[in-house]
């Protein structure tokens, strides 16, 4: 199968390679700013929006996103803002899916707050969409409306039902935030596996002004993996999902818990993706503020082919790493943009 899909990339054009050897065959598409939720690490509460006219079409996005299936790219997550809270969303999730019957794309997914999934869950699943992220930081709902400042926790918990009972695999996202839900990870993660599914934890990143401090926020995962091991047998195992978590199988539960740890300890020699936001601008690296314009070549020519030399130059531009430090002389943001405007 591999073979036949090198054969068709060769036909299409060439695969996205950037100047330290890594292959690029994951794309993570921003597809809206917008956001149902406010999460206080994440956004501050009162966010400027981009103006409808700089968003990328839907069309515009299938455009976009079938270039890069056609370089090569195996690995396609829609994200935001809240990807479902985009009008229309289920049109692009549906033209998308024409690459997984084609076999050029291996997978086809969503990260989502989960507030929409009871309305979404079954037509994603029609699509061909197997398994998606949730992210969920406490199963506590003064807690949860706390973190999210207009969440409700039952909505969510409605919606993953719903994605299970579509038959989607759901991993649980939680971000470690210290002493808010410090305490109860334990808690989520016998809740998650006690229920199917899999628990990533991840660290705070720097990005965006959220009108506090990140040093208040940031739980060095080296921490919570410690705490963890005192009461689970943590198995290491060579699990990849394509992404930037680090997993092991907790023995007593039998399920996965991945660790994202950007600050503690970076992956970045192994990175093998880039990120588009809703107004189709190319971040290279979720920690840097290099960026390529896409949106002037999609929208300059019918053809391909502006497109297809913007995303070569920006590839070879790729940077190494990135470089997050949160501690007492870096308490400002590294990047002026949040994580709603490239995607988690
Ligand atoms: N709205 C969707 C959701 O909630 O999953 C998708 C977008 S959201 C920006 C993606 C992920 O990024 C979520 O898991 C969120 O918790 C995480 N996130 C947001 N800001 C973050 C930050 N500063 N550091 C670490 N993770 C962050």
């Amino acid at each position: 199968m591999d073979a036949i899909n090198d054969n068709n990339r060769k036909m299409r054009g060439s695969a996205l390679v950037d100047p330290f050897d890594r292959a690029i065959n994951y794309l993570r598409v921003s597809v809206t700013d917008r956001c149902d939720f406010r999460c206080v690490y994440c956004m501050a509460e009162n966010m400027t929006f981009l103006p409808k006219a700089d968003v990328l079409t839907l069309e515009e996005l299938d455009r976009l996103c079938s270039a890069f299936v056609d370089r090569g790219v195996r690995k396609l997550r829609l994200t935001g803002g809240e990807p479902l809270v985009r009008r229309g969303i289920m049109t692009l999730v549906s033209s998308l899916s024409r690459h997984l019957c084609t076999g050029a794309l291996e997978e086809l997914t969503v990260t989502t707050n989960g507030s929409q999934l009871k309305k979404y869950a079954a037509e994603l699943a029609n699509h061909g969409i197997k398994r998606i992220n949730v992210s969920l930081d406490t199963l506590d709902p003064d807690k949860f409306r706390a973190i999210t400042r207009w969440g409700d926790l039952k909505v969510v918990h409605e919606g993953i039902d719903a994605a299970r009972a579509a038959g989607l695999a759901v991993k649980i996202n939680a971000v470690a935030l210290k002493g808010v839900n410090e305490d109860e990870l334990p808690t989520l993660l016998e809740w998650a596996h006690g229920n199917g599914m899999d628990l990533t934890i991840i660290e705070v990143m720097p990005l965006g002004d959220i009108g506090e401090g990140r040093l208040d926020q940031y739980l060095p995962l080296s921490i919570v993996r410690a705490r963890l091991a005192e009461r689970w047998t943590l198995e290491d195992i060579d699990y990849y999902t394509g992404g930037p978590a680090r997993y092991v199988r907790v023995a007593e539960t039998g399920g996965r818990l991945g660790f994202i740890t950007p600050l503690t300890h970076n992956f970045c020699e192994s990175c093998n993706r880039v990120r588009v936001t809703c107004t189709g601008t190319l971040f290279m690296c979720l920690g840097q503020d290099d960026a390529a314009d896409l949106r002037k070549p999609l929208r300059a020519s019918a053809s391909n082919d502006l497109l297809d030399a913007a995303i070569d130059e920006a590839i070879r531009r790729k940077p190494k790493g990135h470089d997050f430090i949160i501690d007492r002389r870096h308490k400002r943001p590294a990047l002026a943009r949040h994580m709603s405007m490239t995607g988690g």
